[in-house]
């Protein structure tokens, strides 16, 4: 079969199954992002629409949310596997392999429906169905509202912009095409406000994000001979600005917008779980000559070829070494 014939067949086995089951649990990846929320917000709507039960399960880890996305309504949403759990069917969305979502119990034992568009999704679902060539996740979803008929609301609309919108960089990665623009008008013709979306999540900066970014800044380290810019975050860092672990989200495109830079890298110090101090460390290249996400997976992680991340135990200088190696 031809990869457009196979994702047909997937998405067949998607829709048959909304049909024939009737309770839901809708998961993504950790740290959700605005395609992470927007597709579990804009499938929890249709699922409801068919008059299925449908609840969205966010870790407590994950929370609070990152404060750009917090104006989203999360209606039905838990923080950890609901007492029927076993009669559920869960759906994935937005989430490349199972190491990414936290939540153990959701893993095995159940029909997992697996929704996304990493390119080095795993296949983990008893269902994939994985659009390689989908700008976001949202792009999918929507596709299934109309091939389930279910209307177009605005608040649908809200939340598969705020996906189509922040996957795409804004409509500037490479990942955009003429249907992410389809999508787009389509969205703002069902009541979308543009203007007020991206003040919402592009022009609310907390004071401590640009302190934050600051103190990034002041840590770059740009290698001229192989196109490769560093950035670190301490804990202290963000102790002493005030910053919010997601904070950090969109440092990293300073880095990558720098003349003469092929791969980009930050790396942030987290504590998580009692395991000590680790690393996470995200990888941007700027052109398709460098495959991030297979750098990433040397150490574990994955991601896209021009946006991949991992988790670490190395040292920063040892991390930055390392990857350079590899560029
Ligand atoms: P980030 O740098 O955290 O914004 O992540 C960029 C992209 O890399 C995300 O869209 C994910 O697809 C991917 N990614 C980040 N961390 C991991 C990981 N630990 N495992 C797999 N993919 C990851
Ligand atoms: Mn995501
Ligand atoms: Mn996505």
């Amino acid at each position: 079969m031809t990869d457009a014939a196979l994702a047909l067949d997937a998405r067949a086995a998607v829709l048959a199954t909304i049909d024939a089951q009737e309770r839901f649990l809708l998961v993504t990846h950790e740290h959700p992002d605005g395609d992470a929320l927007g597709s579990l917000i804009a499938m929890q709507a249709l699922l409801r629409a068919l008059r299925k039960d449908s609840v969205m399960v966010i870790a407590p880890d994950d929370f609070p949310l990152p404060n750009e996305y917090r104006f989203l309504s999360l209606d039905g949403l838990v923080t950890g596997p609901p007492s029927d759990l076993a009669e559920r069917t869960v759906m994935f969305l937005d989430c490349g392999n199972l190491d990414r979502n936290p939540l153990a119990a959701l893993h095995d034992g159940k029909t997992l429906v697996n929704i996304d568009h990493h390119h080095d999704n795993t296949r983990f679902g008893t269902v994939n169905y994985v659009v390689e060539d989908a700008s976001c996740t949202a792009e999918i979803v929507w596709d299934l509202l109309h091939q389930t008929g279910v209307e177009l609301t605005t608040g649908i609309a809200e939340a598969l912009y705020v996906g189509l919108v922040t996957d795409t960089g804004r409509f500037s990665y490479e990942n955009t095409t003429p249907r992410s623009h389809l999508m787009a008008a389509e969205l703002i013709g069902a009541g979308v406000d543009v203007a007020a979306i991206y003040r919402r999540i592009y022009e609310e900066i907390p004071q401590a994000k640009l302190a934050l970014l600051c103190r990034a800044l002041q840590s770059l380290k740009v290698f001229t001979d192989d196109g490769v810019a560093s950035a670190v975050l301490t804990i202290s860092d963000f102790a002493e600005t005030g910053a919010e672990d997601s904070y950090s989200e969109g440092v990293i495109d300073h880095l990558r917008a720098l003349t003469g830079v092929k791969v980009a890298i930050l790396i942030r110090e987290v504590t998580a779980n009692g395991r000590g101090v680790q690393r996470k460390v995200s990888l941007r290249a700027t052109d398709n000559e460098i495959d991030v996400s297979a750098i990433a997976r040397l150490y574990g992680g994955g991601g896209h070829r021009r946006a991949a991340g991992f988790t670490s135990e190395l040292s920063a200088s040892a991390l930055i070494d390392a990857i350079r190696a590899q560029v």
